[in-house]
């Protein structure tokens, strides 16, 4: 048995392939689980162990808790497309609460007692302040948000009932890559990927949701946070998870950018024109979404070092340049 397995639901989606990569060269072995559904074969790391099922499938959750010595899991497995979330809720509450609640249950029947769970910043709709602080009152716009709010409450059951160490963090607008993994959707719908579609002739413009917003330039301010920044603050929410269970950090850069300075960030980088076309607003687009950070600075010695927009988008921009095709 390993000493260092790390069981990573959704390993093969975006957050949870950078992360699987970071835990790989530290040292760690991990243990992929994705149903495939939305994540890509290819972009789980060769030294995974990779196994395709379900977060909820109790008997293959038994295999792999009882095979392998798993001191924690690393939960990004989820649906995510905020847009669909409110036509079709069923969903969303079957795969992120119900197969959650299943695969916490497994947890405690094997004596695996560390989560780290991946939230949003959706949990907060419309803020009432920024930069947002945690203890922020927490009002999600849509069935998305709600799920990842009441999967936040489960486990505050689960540490107060059965001992269950859970660390929550709420992302903010997760951008970047490495240079293996990448942001890639399907269908897309975030920000960076569809502005560098246009440089990368896959599409002849980019909407612009609303330039009547309440902010410097008219557009969504959003705080957009290097993929790998998060990355590192898993691995540090496992070398910390004794001292600091049961706790909630919001993972964001703290500066906040509007959709115009990205799509400009994104033509001086590319060396290209991106031609607009302001749309109307988006449904449940706050006008402006930033974290306050001092919470995951403080007391997890979290130090986002890649989050700056330039390197944001220039990691973005050589990633999908070697990925045109995706993953094939
Ligand atoms: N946005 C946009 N055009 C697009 C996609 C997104 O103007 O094609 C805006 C969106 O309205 C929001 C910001 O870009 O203000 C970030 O959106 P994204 O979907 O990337 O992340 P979200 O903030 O919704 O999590």
């Amino acid at each position: 048995m390993r000493e260092k397995t790390i069981l990573v639901t959704g390993g093969a989606g975006y957050i949870g392939s950078v992360c699987t990569e970071l835990l790989l060269s530290r040292g760690y072995h991990v243990i992929v689980l994705d149903n495939l559904q939305t994540g890509h074969r290819k972009a789980v790391h060769p030294k995974a162990e990779f196994v395709k099922g379900n977060i909820g499938n109790k008997s293959l959750l038994g295999r792999l808790f009882n095979g392998n010595s798993i001191r924690a899991v690393i939960h990004f497995a989820a649906e995510t497309l905020v847009t669909a979330a409110n036509t079709r809720p069923q969903s969303y509450l079957a795969n992120n609460l119900v197969q959650g609640i299943h695969l916490l249950d497994s947890m405690l029947k094997y004596g695996c007692r560390q989560i780290v769970f991946s939230s949003t910043a959706a949990v907060y709709g419309e803020p009432n302040d920024v930069p947002i602080e945690e203890t922020h009152d927490t009002k999600p716009l849509n069935a998305y948000g709600d799920s990842k709010l009441m999967f936040e409450k489960i486990l505050t059951h689960y540490g107060n009932a059965y001992g269950m160490k859970s660390i929550v963090f709420r992302y903010f607008n997760a951008a970047g890559c490495t240079e293996n993994y990448g942001e890639l959707h399907n269908p897309e719908t975030h920000l960076l990927p569809l502005v560098l579609h246009v440089p990368l002739r896959q599409s002849d413009y980019i909407n612009v949701f609303g330039d009547d917003y309440d902010t410097r330039d008219g557009t969504c301010i959003r705080d957009y946070v290097h993929v790998s920044d998060i990355a590192n603050a898993h691995l540090l929410a496992l070398e910390r998870m004794k001292d600091l269970s049961n706790a909630i950090y919001n993972l964001g850069n703290g500066t906040g950018f509007t959709v115009k300075e990205v799509i400009a960030t994104a033509e001086r980088i590319s060396q290209s024109t991106i031609p607009v076309r302001i749309k109307s607003r988006r449904a449940g687009d706050p006008a402006k979404l930033v974290a306050s950070a001092a919470k995951a600075r403080d007391q997890l010695g979290w130090n986002p070092i890649c989050s700056d927009l330039e390197s944001i988008v220039e990691s973005s921009w050589l990633w999908h340049l070697r990925h045109k095709d995706g993953y094939d």
